[in-house]
């Protein structure tokens, strides 16, 4: 979106009586600077200018006293996976709700486009098409465009996905690209990027990504680069191999030469427990390397990437008779080149979030197991065999790794979410608490333990990612900035959303705008949409 009307960064000349203004609050700018006292207004969808309570603010059309609450850039979750909800859920309650106005989708490897098949829309829908249409765009910017006809409540910025490339060019093949496939691959990324895509993702622990080698990675990287854009990556394992797997994400940062972004950091599975500062370490040593995380004790993810990959989902039946020891061995402890997502942690944390039968919805595989009256091994491969595409949640994290991994400057808060809503996709379902509930929680956590001040853990919401995935004008509180902001009182704001009853809104948030218009707000309740398809630069 252009600038507004007569307006230039630090100066506005034409709106002579602003729309809104917010005033009495305390202003925490994104800038990480110290909070005052203040006001703001917004005039055509960008904010006209920010003032200290001892400047007189001008009349606007309407103003709105805020006293008690913090006025901040509305918040960028730049690990979300609601690439399609524009078009299933385009009210997004559980994102507008947490404060965020901005999301970058096409995470770990997946995005909207090329789009292969219908059951890959059908995967990034969360298995809820709902009313979706069958996809129809032929490019990157027909995306963006699809995206701007549906206003969705909050902004999209999307990354092209690796895995989705791979699939179009290679499909099922577990091979490396010939020179020529190579050159198509790098051709899609090329384009995306050019078209407004913020840059490449991989997802190295799921189908197909998991059959890359680096040298593929660093390839496409390459092309991003090209354009601008940067790598975020799923890396090839957070447990056991998280050491190697972020030196690998680093090593295609400084090969291709552009910005690495690991993808949720954590340190998943006992066996790396108590390792946060080391891993952190490695991030601040390299040359350009920034992470995300979502708060929360626990990951979400699909059941199928517990599978190694010489034993897809589709041909399971098959390996699992002719070769049980050896995937069991695979699945439960691992390979040299392959991580368990079970060593270190155990089948009776994880725990179904989709299920054959609902009664298992919310149960660990070992409870299902004891119902099958199997070992928790088979009842995996039985689970599987009935659904290849069951989510799972993983209790496999420590709370100290955790808190210190927030606490870091160089990792912003990401939700890894896909949009929801109690009565809407996924409603019914035991959904990971991160969907409802991650920026206040991190605001929550911050206030409580006295890790971060507030300004400082706005700033990892706001202007860094902002800056980070080239989204211009946007995460800072700056005259001529997108009208992209959140109200919320710093001493009530936090989650409610929990494991047990994970479709609950959080409290302390009064107003969110997005573009200059009240999304949602406390007191109305209305949600009004103004999201736009962000592009890079
Ligand atoms: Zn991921």
């Amino acid at each position: 979106m252009a600038g507004p009307r007569g307006c230039s960064p630090g100066r506005c000349y034409g709106a002579t009586v602003p729309d809104l203004l917010l005033t009495d609050g305390t202003i925490v700018d994104g800038s990480g600077s110290v909070p005052f006292e203040g006001w703001l207004t917004i005039a055509d969808g960008h904010i006209g200018a920010v003032g200290r309570m001892h400047e007189p603010p001008p009349s606007a059309a309407s103003t709105i006293r805020v006293a008690g609450q913090v006025v901040a850039p509305g918040f960028i979750d730049v690990h979300n996976h609601s690439d399609l909800s524009p078009f299933v859920v385009p009210d997004m309650p559980s994102t507008i709700r947490q404060g965020v106005t901005t999301v970058v989708v096409g995470n770990c490897g997946s995005s909207p486009w090329p789009l292969s098949s219908w059951d890959e829309a059908v995967d990034l829908a969360y298995g809820e098409p709902g009313s979706l249409p069958r996809p129809d765009w032929r490019s990157w910017s027909a995306y963006l465009e699809a995206i701007d006809a549906a206003t969705p409540a909050v902004n999209i910025a999307a990354l092209i996905g690796h895995g989705s490339v791979r699939r179009e060019v290679l499909g099922s093949q577990r091979r490396a690209p010939t020179p020529e496939e190579l050159d198509r691959m790098q051709g899609f990324v090329r384009d995306a990027v050019a078209d407004g895509a913020v840059g490449v993702s991989t997802g190295l622990i799921y189908v197909p990504g998991i059959s890359a080698a680096t040298e593929e990675i660093v390839v496409l990287a390459r092309a991003a680069a090209a354009e601008g854009g940067l790598y975020a990556s799923h890396i090839r394992g957070e447990g056991r191999d998280l050491f190697r797997a972020v030196a690998e994400a680093l090593e295609i940062g400084d090969r291709a030469e552009l910005p690495v972004h690991v993808s949720h950091l954590k340190c998943e599975s006992s066996r790396v427990w108590g390792r946060a500062a080391e891993v952190l370490a490695m991030i601040h040593d390299a040359a350009d390397a920034t992470a995300d995380q979502y708060p929360y004790t626990a990951w979400n993810s699909s059941l199928s990437s517990f599978l190694p990959p010489w034993a897809p989902a589709g041909d399971l039946g098959t390996i699992a008779r002719a070769d049980r020891d050896r995937l069991r061995t695979a699945v439960e402890i691992g390979e040299t080149d392959f991580q368990s997502s079970v060593d270190g942690v155990g089948w009776d944390r994880i725990v179904l979030v989709t299920a054959p039968e609902p009664r298992w919805r919310g149960r660990s595989v070992t409870d299902v197991a004891t119902d099958l009256g199997l070992e928790p091994f088979e009842a995996f491969i039985e689970l599987l065999e009935r659904d290849p595409n069951l989510a799972c949640i993983g209790h496999a994290m420590s709370h100290a790794d955790v808190d210190t991994i927030l606490a870091d400057p160089l990792v912003f808060v990401a939700s890894d979410a896909s949009a929801t809503a109690p009565d809407g996709p996924g409603g019914d379902l035991p959904v990971h608490p991160r969907d409802y509930g991650t920026f206040p929680r991190a605001l929550a956590a911050a206030r409580d333990r006295g890790s971060l001040p507030l300004q400082a853990m706005v700033r990892k919401m706001t202007s860094l990612p902002a800056d980070r995935f080239g989204l211009r004008n946007r995460g800072s509180l700056r005259a001529g900035y997108a009208a992209d902001v959140v109200v919320f009182d710093p001493a009530a704001i936090r989650d409610t959303s929990t494991f047990e009853a994970p479709h609950a809104f959080p409290v302390g948030i009064s107003h969110v705008f997005v573009n200059g218009v009240l999304g949602w707000s406390r007191t109305t309740a209305l949600t009004q949409r103004a999201g736009i398809a962000v592009r890079r630069g």
